[in-house]
C-alpha cells in the first residue's frame, strides 16, 4: 500500500517537476540537488572510514588503485567532476560501493571472487554505475515521497528531513534500512550491471569478465552463508542471462586505446 502510494506520488512528481531519465529510459523521481548527494556521499564515506580496518597492504592497494583509476577515467563528468578517492577495507566481507562525491570502497574478501583485472573492474564499474545513475538519489527521493504520503495519510509519524543520518545512510546503501531500499532494489542492480559491462568495455577491460564473476558469486552463494553483497542484488541467473544478451553491444564500445595491466597480487 505504501509503495502503491509513493508510485501515484512519483507519478504525480514526475508529470509536474523533478523528473529525470536514466541511461536505460527509466524515468526517476530526482528531488536533491548533486551538492547534497556529494556532501552525504563524502561524510557517510568519513565515518565508514572510521569505523572500518583500512587495508594499507602496498600491493593490493596499487591493484584495487590501478583499476579503480582505470574506470573512472571514463566516468562522465556530470557524475562526478573531480579526483576519486579509492579505499581498500582489511575485511572478509564480499561486498563494494560507490559514493556520490567521487568514494570508492573495495573490501579484501571481495578480491577472493575476483580472479583478475577484469573482474574487479566489473565489481567497480557496477558500482559506480550506481552513481552514474543517480540511484542514492532515487532511493532518497523514494524515502521523502514514502514519508510524504504517510504523513498526508496521517499517520502518526513525525516528517524527517534530509538531515536524518539514518535515512541518508540507507539512501546511499550503508545503514540497515534495507527495507525502505527495496521498491528499487533489483531494477537499480540490473541497471547498474548494464551500465558497469559498457564502461568497462570503455575503459578497456573485456565486458565477458563481468559474467565470469556473476559465475564465481554464484559458486560462492551455494556455501552455507551467503555473501552479504548478494544479499540485495537479484539472482545470479537473471544477471548472468543479462549480462550475456548485452555483451554484444558492450563488445563494440571496448576502445583498444585503452589498455589497463593491473596485476592482482597473490594473497
Ligand atoms: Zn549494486
Amino acid at each position: 500500500m505504501k509503495f502503491q502510494t509513493s508510485i501515484i506520488l512519483s507519478s504525480i512528481l514526475c508529470a509536474v517537476t523533478a523528473c529525470s531519465t536514466s541511461s536505460t529510459g527509466r524515468n526517476q523521481v530526482i528531488l536533491f540537488s548533486s551538492a547534497e548527494l556529494s556532501t552525504m556521499g563524502v561524510q557517510s564515506f568519513e565515518e565508514m572510514k572510521n569505523k572500518e580496518k583500512i587495508s594499507h597492504n602496498v600491493q593490493i592497494n596499487e591493484f584495487v588503485q590501478c583499476v579503480a583509476k582505470a574506470i573512472t577515467n571514463n566516468v562522465p563528468k556530470s557524475a562526478h567532476n573531480g579526483p576519486w578517492e579509492v579505499v581498500v577495507f582489511d575485511s572478509e566481507q564480499v561486498n563494494a560501493f560507490a559514493l556520490p562525491g567521487g568514494k570508492i570502497g573495495v573490501y579484501t574478501g571481495i578480491l577472493k571472487v575476483t580472479q583478475n583485472q577484469d573482474q574487479l573492474a566489473a565489481i567497480i564499474g557496477h558500482e559506480v554505475g550506481h552513481v552514474i545513475e543517480h540511484h542514492s538519489n532515487e532511493r532518497l527521493s523514494s524515502s521523502k515521497l514514502s514519508q510524504t504520503s504517510m504523513v498526508l495519510a496521517g499517520a502518526a509519524m513525525e516528517s524527517q528531513g534530509v538531515e536524518n543520518r539514518d535515512l541518508y545512510m540507507s539512501g546511499l546503501g550503508l545503514g540497515l534500512q534495507y527495507g525502505v531500499l527495496m521498491p528499487y532494489g533489483r531494477i537499480h542492480e540490473s541497471e547498474a550491471d548494464i551500465v558497469g559491462q559498457e564502461l568497462m568495455a570503455k575503459s578497456g577491460f573485456d565486458p565477458q569478465a563481468s559474467i565470469e564473476l556473476w559465475q564465481n558469486m554464484a559458486a560462492l552463494s551455494t556455501e552455507a552463508s551467503p555473501p552479504e553483497f548478494m544479499s540485495t542484488h537479484p539472482s545470479n541467473e537473471r544477471r548472468i542471462n543479462d549480462l550475456t544478451h548485452h555483451l554484444k553491444v558492450s563488445l563494440k564500445l571496448v576502445n583498444s586505446d585503452n589498455n589497463p595491466h593491473c596485476k592482482k597480487p597473490k594473497f
